[in-house]
């Protein structure tokens, strides 16, 4: 199949300004996410760079030959800068852009300078070819909202190096570049494809971002970061489920926090949002990483144990008490203590009759003088006696 190189080379750079126009209309859509702004400017970097190269034909200058592949490399490495903090890691040090702007750029120069061709495609591509698969290698570390699309754009990026490597084998056979050849149009196209791919990709993995952001909200508490009754509720069908499945025990902790009105008449609501948050970070301090901790509203808690029974939940609850107390001791706020009630669900209960016996034996906590744990009945009609 022949291709025009000439033509091929408006089409492509037409796409690669669609393609950079649109991740910036995605920047713009979304300049809270961290990172779509250098996607954008490398867009624009890369648009660039293909456009010097449409002008590339013919005899151009020395200096001028490897500015349309630098340009790229540059892109590239903006791009890289661009992910790692849409990931939420550190953006890149800026020795490494000295680094890597010398190590991309000086090879290309020298060989230009000394008018090898081939030595310049090397160089280029061993250029792009590493930031591509450090780009990839970023891409696959694992991040909370990783999901499909942005696996997809890694294995892009995995393939714009692996077709570096094969433009290296090509230019270490291969005689001088010919224009009319089956080279440069291949390069082109891969750019094409890369263009589109990346810029596909980068809307997918925004469009990632945002859903997982959107599931937080729905199953978060503002407040303290726990999770909320709602998602509680879907976490806690599937513990029973399992339990149920596996015969392993399930309890949980029914928690309210003693006296908290008079902490917000005392110190006002700012201090007491304070409290609920120091409270929670006691809290997970206790807890189990599998252990789920919700806030069910106002002051008051649950925490699910799995695969504990009741003894072992007790344990859990008065070492959450104790640990409370003793923070409080050191730390400059308000004295703050809770009241438990702990239960275990039973081969009849449902999670409904499970937190009815925990609220009851947390009524009785409270009863009993407070800052303490109580167990609950057994059974619901046991609860119902008393
Ligand atoms: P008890 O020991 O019997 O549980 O007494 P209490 O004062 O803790 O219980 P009560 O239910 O009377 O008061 C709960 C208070 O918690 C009332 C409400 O203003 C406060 N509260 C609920 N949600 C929040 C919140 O998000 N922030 C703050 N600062 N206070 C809250
Ligand atoms: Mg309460
Ligand atoms: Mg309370």
């Amino acid at each position: 199949m022949a291709l025009d190189f000439q033509t091929l080379v408006v089409a492509v750079s037409l796409a690669a300004a669609f393609c950079a126009s649109a991740r910036i209309l995605l920047w713009r859509m979304h300049p809270d996410v961290p990172g779509l702004g250098h996607w954008g400017w490398a867009g624009i970097l890369s648009a660039i760079a293909l456009a010097l190269y449409s002008q590339m034909h013919g005899l151009p200058r020395w200096w001028m030959l490897p500015l349309p592949p630098l340009l790229a490399s540059t892109a590239l490495m903006v791009a890289w800068d661009g992910f790692r903090r849409f990931f939420g890691r550190s953006p890149l040090p800026r020795a490494t852009w000295v680094v890597l702007a010398a190590v991309v750029a000086l090879p290309p120069y020298a060989a230009s300078a000394l008018d090898w061709t081939s030595g310049r495609i090397l160089t280029n591509s061993a250029s792009i070819g590493v930031l591509a698969t450090l780009i990839a290698r970023e891409l696959w570390r694992p991040s909370p909202w990783s999901g499909l699309a942005t696996r997809v754009t890694a294995y892009t990026y995995a393939a714009t190096a692996l077709f570096m490597v094969l433009r290296i084998a090509a230019a270490l056979r291969g005689p001088e570049v010919d224009f009319n050849g089956p080279f440069p149009s291949l390069s082109l196209l891969w750019w094409l494809a890369n263009s589109v791919a990346v810029a596909l990709g980068m809307a997918l993995m925004t469009g990632e971002r945002l859903q997982w952001d959107l599931d937080r909200q729905a199953s978060q508490d503002p407040l303290t970061g726990t999770l909320n009754r709602r998602a509680f509720t879907a976490l806690a069908t599937r513990e029973v489920a399992r339990s149920r499945r596996t015969g392993r025990p399930l309890s949980l902790l029914a928690m309210d926090l003693d006296h908290f009105k008079r902490i917000n008449d005392q110190f006002g609501h700012a201090v007491g949002d304070e409290t609920l948050c120091r409270f929670v970070a006691v809290a997970i301090g206790q807890l189990r990483g599998n252990d789920i901790l919700c806030r069910f509203g106002g002051e008051e808690f649950v925490a699910l144990l799995p695969e504990t029974g009741t003894e072992a939940a007790w344990v859990v609850g008065e070492r959450l008490r104790l640990a409370l107390t003793a923070a409080d001791a050191i730390a400059a706020g308000p004295p703050l203590t809770v009241s438990m009630g702990i239960a275990e669900l039973q081969p009849t209960d449902t999670m409904e009759d499970t937190l009815k016996r925990a609220d009851a034996a947390l009524y009785q906590a409270k009863a009993n003088g407070r800052n303490r744990c109580v167990m609950a009945e057994p059974s619901a009609t046991a609860v119902a006696v008393h």
